[in-house]
């Protein structure tokens, strides 16, 4: 369940109907996870859960947080459903991914909610897309023709903590601009934060070049997995659907199976939300293996992003025989 609470100009009233559920046995809200008797001043909506989780690492206990889209959902297809738009009709601020990635079911969310502090162009509407360095930018103009769902350059950039330092850098910024009474605890921990994430880069890149070029190869189901691979110095030599958003035909599946057989790669690589049949099929045939990552952090379960970094450099490590 998700919790999503009374008026922030209650916060007393909410914090006794939380403790009340907690104690009743009942999960407690993802924002609530760090035991603080601070009553956050802040309502925040990220689309997604690492968004939610870069959030709450810089926000703290000043913050309360709600992810939209949860980490076993596809990011691009997730469902619009009415109740969505009761944390967006509350929140100070909303954190999109940007790039197009939720283009398909955010637009209505927001016009729904009514709320004008969250509108984009506002101060509290934050793309984290304008802070990184975008990958795949077609010079083509944009289009969604061919069912392509990356037109403008690709959106899978949370996976990447060079990407997510530059984000939690710009949410630290934005907290402490719509919460000045807290500005000098948002700026601290950002500053934390964002050493934390550059020094998790450095080591895992580091680790990885350490793997024979061969075992560095991979196949991805989506186009979804360029800033990871980048960061981790990875070469991704197909993917599995021929087009971001176009789901595979038997004739492209052809061709990506005389593309491993050539150079030998024998792991593909997908999130959780992805669809497993085809990919299962070229493992075999190939004498390879499927490794399924985190499609992002549990943040309804408390789990940070961090922690979510482990998870993920550690399943693709062990998959690439390190
Ligand atoms: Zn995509």
């Amino acid at each position: 369940m998700r919790f999503i609470g009374s008026s922030h100009r209650h916060p007393g009233l909410r914090g006794a109907v939380v403790v009340a559920l907690v104690v009743a046995g009942i999960a407690a809200p993802s924002g609530w996870a760090a035991p603080s008797k601070i009553a956050p001043a802040l309502q925040i909506v990220a689309t997604l859960p690492d968004l939610a989780a870069l959030v709450q690492a810089v926000g703290g206990p000043h913050v309360h947080v709600t992810a939209l889209a949860a980490p076993n959902q596809d990011p691009h297809y997730v469902d619009p459903r009415p109740s969505l738009m009761l944390p967006l009709s509350r929140a100070h601020l909303l954190v999109v991914n940007g790039l197009q990635l939720e283009q398909g079911w955010l637009p209505p969310l927001i016009r729904g909610s009514r709320n004008s502090r969250i509108q984009p162009g506002t101060t509290g509407h934050l793309d984290a897309s304008f802070f990184v360095q975008r990958l795949q930018v077609s010079t083509a103009p944009l289009s969604r023709a061919m069912g392509d769902v990356h037109p403008g350059g690709n959106p899978h950039f949370v996976c990447d903590p060079r990407a997510s330092a530059r984000v939690a850098k710009a949410i630290g910024e934005r907290l402490a601009q719509l919460d000045p009474a807290h500005a000098a605890a948002y700026l601290a921990q950002t500053t934390a934060f964002v050493a934390q994430l550059t020094a998790i880069a450095k080591a895992q890149r580091s680790r990885f070049a350490k793997l024979p070029v061969p075992r560095r190869r991979i196949v991805s189901y989506h186009r979804s997995l360029p800033y990871l691979l980048d960061w981790l110095g990875l070469q991704e030599v197909a993917t599995v659907e021929p087009r971001p958003g176009i789901p595979p035909s038997p004739a492209h599946t052809a061709t990506v199976l005389t593309t491993m057989r050539q150079l030998g790669v024998t792991v593909l690589v997908q999130e959780e939300f992805y669809p497993r049949r085809v990919s299962q099929t070229l493992a075999k045939l190939v004498k390879g293996a499927v490794v399924v990552l985190p499609g992002g952090a549990r943040f309804d379960r408390g789990e940070t992003y961090v922690a979510r970094l482990q998870r993920t450099t550690a399943a693709l490590y062990a998959a690439l025989g390190g």
